[in-house]
């Protein structure tokens, strides 16, 4: 039986032209980007190229662009790198303010308490929409100190959209900083971060068909931050010799992002989502239209878990998964649902599927068939 792998938001598969593109980086152009001998150099124009080109996707400059190992690093760089710069010259309060449904590369980062900064969290409606008039109070209680308000475009679990322009436009009015986490966006939804008022932008390589440890964050020029780790590397604000494999590959998969693909990717989502809820009475989680036009997040009404019908889907060799795939090892309820004002028991019935491109109408229907055949397995179990 085929394999149907709908977890395209805990990673997506390589391009299959990736492993042809690295080899020459692996075989011969081996050498370190900093040194100054010609083969040094000509690695280095191209990790250079693909700056510019990553720079392009997101109309930013390449001097704009720092690598990083993922967005996990980006996140904390961003976090981190902007509250300590402001604590080299600002005695008063250094503020964050988040919101509960964020990644744990976020939400681990401003809970350290070491950070020095205050910390507050912005809620969000049931659909994981920011509510912009607390944000308006939040940055209108802070006005006049340093803030940077963090949090992501498209939320990884519920797939929720945000309205970045709007947020931007009231972070500035009051002076903050807006760092955006686009990690599960950008293969989506086009970035401007100019027009859309970004100062800092996270991603991660493996999410749009790169590789796993490679990502880049996003510094407007005139934004100044510390870094994690120095060095000389990067403009100094990351250092580390850079990882020449993981950059080559970021540059092939960057060629590959479509964003013409949107609506057909929808119609797939929305004909998978209709199915959940008309055949099983599913409940849609997370934004009805502002949603990734890959995530389809719902809560089962029957008497099972996410997590049963995730191990038995597996069997099939059909692969989804409960909450994100970070947390997934942990069977305590994804605070993201629970944020969105699910209880403990629904958010244990709730799955996440994530198409590809590759998923067809079929690839759904044989989805559809197989959790059927477990509600069924399940229901007959029950009347003995
Ligand atoms: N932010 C979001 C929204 C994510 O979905 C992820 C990956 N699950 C990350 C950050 C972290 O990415 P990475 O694991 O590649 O560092």
């Amino acid at each position: 039986m085929k394999s149907i792998y709908l977890d395209n938001a805990a990673t997506t598969k390589p391009i299959s032209t990736i492993l042809e593109v690295i080899k020459p980086y692996i075989q011969e152009q081996w050498h370190n980007p900093s040194s100054l001998y010609d083969e040094g150099v000509k690695v280095k124009q191209k990790i250079e190229s693909i700056r510019k080109e990553l720079s392009d996707l997101i109309n930013a400059k390449s001097s704009e662009i720092i690598f990083t190992s993922g967005a996990s690093e980006s996140n904390n760089m961003a976090i981190r790198g902007w509250v300590d710069e402001q604590l080299t010259h600002e005695y008063g309060m250094v503020n964050i303010i988040t919101t509960p449904i964020e990644h744990k590369s976020i939400l681990e980062a401003v809970k350290n308490p070491n950070l020095g900064a205050c910390v507050r969290y912005c809620d969000v409606d049931e659909n994981g929409l920011v509510d912009c008039k607390i944000l308006k109070k939040l940055l209108e209680f802070r006005e006049g100190e340093p803030i940077l308000v963090t949090l992501a475009s498209a939320n990884n679990e519920i797939g929720s959209l945000q309205n970045i322009g709007e947020i931007a436009d009231l972070v500035h009015k009051y002076g903050g900083t807006l760092h955006i986490d686009a990690t599960q966006s950008l293969p989506y939804i086009p970035v401007d971060v100019d027009k859309m008022g970004i100062d800092m932008l996270s991603a991660s390589a493996h999410k749009f068909g790169g590789l796993k440890g490679c990502g880049f964050l996003y510094k407007k020029n005139n934004v100044n931050i510390k870094p994690l780790i120095y060095g000389s590397q990067e403009g100094s604000y990351r250092g580390g010799t850079e990882n020449v494999i993981g950059i080559v590959a970021m540059g092939e998969a960057l060629k590959f992002i479509n964003y013409d693909r949107y609506d057909d990717l929808c119609r797939k989502r929305d004909y998978l989502i209709k199915l959940l809820e008309f055949k099983f009475g599913c409940k849609l989680n997370g934004h009805p239209t502002y949603r990734l036009p890959n995530n389809a997040n719902v809560t089962f009404p029957q008497n099972i878990t996410g997590e049963g019908l995730l191990y038995t889907l597996d069997i099939s060799d059909i692969k989804i998964s409960t909450g994100s795939a970070c947390n997934s090892k942990e069977i305590t309820p994804s605070h993201v649902l629970k944020a969105i004002g699910l209880t403990d028991d629904e958010a244990m019935r709730s799955v996440r599927f994530t198409l590809s491109d590759e998923i067809t109408y079929e690839d759904i229907d044989e989805v559809i068939n197989e959790i059927d055949k477990t509600i069924k397995l399940i229901e007959m179990l029950g009347d003995d």
